[in-house]
C-alpha cells in the first residue's frame, strides 16, 4: 500500500466492500445524530444504493433497485433523498455522467476532484488543495465567483491499465 500512495486512491478489486458500505452508513448515522438531521429509512436506503459500488449511479438506477413498496413513490422521493445526502456531504453529484457517488470524508466540507475511469466506471476522489487554490485564484483574476468547483477528470484507473489492451472494450 505505502509503496504507491497514488494507486491507493482507487480501491483495489476484491477489497472488502461490505466494510466500505457499513462504514459509510455508520458515519452518516453518526453525523446526522450530531447535526440533529434525520436519516430516514429512504435516505439511508438511497445512501446504501449509492455505495453499492465505487462507480457512480444515476437516480433512475437507484429507483429501479429500491424495494417495490418504495418504488411506488415518485422519483421525486429519490431526488429529495439525494438532495439531503448531498447537502450533508454524504454523496457527490458528477455532472459529466449525471450520477452520484458516495463520499468517504463527509465530516469536513470540501471541494472535490474526481478521477473517473472510462472503462470500469470506478471513481476516485481527490482533495488536492493546490487545485482548489489554482481554480480560486484564476477565477478571481477573471472576476468570477466560483460556486461549484468540482473537477471531473476522465481516464483509465490502475486496475484497467494493468489489464492492458487499451482498445479491448468499446
Ligand atoms: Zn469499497
Ligand atoms: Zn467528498
Ligand atoms: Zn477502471
Amino acid at each position: 500500500m505505502a509503496a504507491d500512495p497514488g494507486q491507493a486512491l482507487f480501491p483495489s478489486r476484491g477489497h472488502d466492500h461490505a466494510a466500505c458500505v457499513a462504514g459509510a452508513l455508520e458515519r452518516a448515522a453518526g453525523i446526522c445524530a450530531r447535526r440533529g438531521a434525520r436519516l430516514t429509512p429512504i435516505r439511508r436506503r438511497v445512501l446504501e444504493l449509492v455505495w453499492a459500488s465505487h462507480a457512480p449511479i444515476g437516480a433512475y438506477d437507484i429507483l429501479a433497485r429500491m424495494e417495490p413498496e418504495s418504488r411506488r413513490s415518485a422519483p421525486a422521493t429519490v431526488y429529495r433523498a439525494l438532495d439531503f445526502l448531498m447537502a450533508h456531504g454524504f454523496v457527490h453529484r458528477l455532472s459529466s455522467v449525471n450520477a452520484y457517488v458516495g463520499c468517504g470524508f463527509p465530516d469536513n466540507p470540501h471541494m472535490a476532484q474526481f478521477l473517473i475511469c472510462k472503462e470500469c466506471g470506478a471513481v476516485a476522489e481527490m482533495d488536492e488543495p493546490r487545485i482548489e487554490q489554482a481554480i480560486g485564484s484564476a477565477a478571481a483574476q477573471a472576476g468570477f465567483a466560483v460556486e461549484s468547483p468540482v473537477v471531473e477528470v476522465r481516464g483509465r484507473c490502475p486496475a484497467c491499465r494493468k489489464e492492458g489492451a487499451p482498445d479491448a472494450r468499446p
